[in-house]
């Protein structure tokens, strides 16, 4: 698995299929633990990334870190990664097309690490995983703190979207939201819930 993975970074650091590798200083292709079997999916890249080429080691990254010791789960204890491995310019969101040409990589990392609980930061990571289950999702507000049930080639795993830590640090009100979906991620990674699980076919039939 490791072997796979660190062969899937060596072609992220040298990838050209998107332009935003032309203005990058270093590409991100994530980090952690992946015998976790858990794995936090963020958007992309932003300035600190991009000079350090780790992901969330910036402000949004401090408080993920946070997020995770204040509830028992040490970062490097999981797999952190983001949509799109390379920086937006001025950290505009990502677009459509740049999401398309990097998705074969975020789908070979799943399937070398196959979690078990993968984690959603913000919109578009929410989409991009969720949209890999044949699902559109608009709001993240609709969906956040709720828990997915999909099937894998590898088996059944848990999706859970939350908010991306950066929407805290712009509009504190939103920090209760996180720090309550935190606590639950914090027992779904331990196992201690399993009840409220939703499948997404039942979910999405009310929408
Ligand atoms: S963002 Fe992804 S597809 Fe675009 S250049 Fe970087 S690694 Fe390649």
């Amino acid at each position: 698995m490791k072997r796979e993975l660190e062969k899937i970074a060596e072609e992220i650091r040298v990838c050209t299929r998107c332009p935003l590798h032309l203005n990058r200083t270093n590409a991100v292709p994530g980090e952690g633990d992946p015998c976790s079997g858990v794995v936090f999916i963020g958007e992309a890249p932003g300035q600190s990334e991009d000079v350090q080429g780790r992901p969330f080691v910036g402000s949004a990254g401090q408080l993920l870190t946070q997020l995770l010791s204040s509830n028992g789960i040490s970062r490097e204890s999981v797999f952190i990664t983001n949509v799109v491995k390379c920086r937006p310019p001025g950290n505009r969101e990502p677009r459509e097309e740049e999401i398309k040409a990097c998705l074969p990589y975020l789908r070979r990392q799943l399937e070398a690490i196959k979690p078990r609980v993968i984690i959603t930061l913000g919109r578009h990571s929410t989409r991009t995983v969720l949209g890999m289950h044949g699902r559109a999702v608009n709001s993240i507000m609709g969906v956040r703190g709720r828990e997915f049930m999909v099937e894998e080639s590898w088996g059944s795993l848990v999706v859970f979207p939350t908010l991306h830590p950066a929407a805290a640090l712009y509009n504190p009100g939103m920090r209760s939201s996180l720090e309550d979906d935190f606590k639950r991620i914090s027992r779904i990674i331990k196992g201690e819930e399993t009840k409220g699980q939703k499948t997404l076919d039942s979910f999405f039939a009310k929408y």
